[in-house]
């Protein structure tokens, strides 16, 4: 408890607003003044009146934040919280791609470093990423860098996909063998999953859709009980949010090491000593906004 007031007092001294991704963990969504997905979380650092940002998720979402709201400072309390996924592409990588497939237009997901981004044409995020892919006007799309929401994207649209072949190692930790033997135990349970998971997870789900989309989904949907396919941090929110229906984590690996590397006593260190800060160089992050605005333009 001590440490808690002690966050909220400094926060309030610093001027500072602390958001939280889903996947964080129990007592950081606690504190957090919002807890929500990368692009909503980006969302309200732009807009917070708050001078200083204690963004609780891993360093592109920092990245994210930091090229919609400039003018602020963020701050990542764990600097080393880097996303795999992320990391498994690189701006060269994209430079190859774009000479390689000249007529296509490049659409980034947002779990991609802001460099990455400046090199892509389009963002988007897994709750969008459908409808970008439709409205991006050109017929060959080069989709970076998660194989499975690639996938997911090409079942639903007629142009021609290159996609690169990333992945996130804790979704990929789902099995559908989880899952058979979940809906076996439990054959009322509707299966939601995030369309970072493994394409035979996603070929046995009910629904697919992004953290938000799948909270959504589950406070308006008649049924009680849910597999839920992601990392998770999801279950405190929705047992939180939604406390009258019964959810089973699809499996207890899908845990990501770098969501969890952010602590009480690293938020408290971050605000005390306003560090480690991250802020993406201003030629970068033109280019990066660039993409995005053209994701929020669609
Ligand atoms: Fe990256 Fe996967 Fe962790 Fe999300 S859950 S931060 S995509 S490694």
């Amino acid at each position: 408890m001590d440490l808690i007031e002690k966050i909220k007092k400094l926060k309030e001294d610093r001027d500072a607003i602390i958001l939280a991704h889903n996947y964080q963990l129990p007592e950081i969504q606690d504190i957090a003044d919002f807890v929500g997905d990368s692009l909503e979380l980006s969302r309200i650092a732009k807009n917070a009146k708050e001078k200083i940002i204690v963004f609780c998720g891993v360093h592109f979402m920092a990245e994210t934040a930091s090229i919609l709201a400039p003018e602020k400072k963020v701050l990542l309390p764990d600097i080393n919280s880097g996303c795999p996924l992320a990391n498994m592409i690189s701006p060269d990588d994209v430079k190859r791609l774009k000479r390689e497939f000249p007529n296509a237009k490049v659409v980034a997901y947002i779990n991609t470093s802001a460099e990455v981004k400046a090199e892509s044409d389009y963002c988007c995020t897994s709750a969008n990423a459908i409808s970008v892919v439709e409205k991006v006007p050109s017929d060959e799309i080069i989709f970076i860098p998660d194989r499975n929401l690639g996938y997911y994207v090409s079942k639903h649209t007629n142009k021609k996909i290159y996609i690169w072949n990333g992945f996130c190692p804790t979704h990929q930790r789902i099995l559908p063998q989880d899952i058979e033997k979940l809906k076996s135990k439990y054959p009322n349970a509707k299966v939601v999953v995030h369309p970072e998971c493994r394409r035979e997870v996603l070929d046995l789900a009910d629904k697919i859709a992004s953290t938000s989309g799948i909270i959504k989904f589950v406070k308006e949907d008649e049924g009680n009980e849910y597999i839920i396919g992601t990392e998770m941090g999801i279950l405190h929110r929705l047992r939180k949010e939604v406390p009258e229906k019964i959810f089973y984590p699809a499996s207890y690996l899908s845990v990501c090491p770098n969501m969890k590397k952010n602590t009480l006593e690293k938020v408290l260190w971050a605000l005390e000593e306003l560090n480690p800060e991250v802020k993406v160089p201003e030629p970068i992050r033109t280019r990066a906004l660039k993409a995005i605005e053209n994701m929020l333009n669609l």
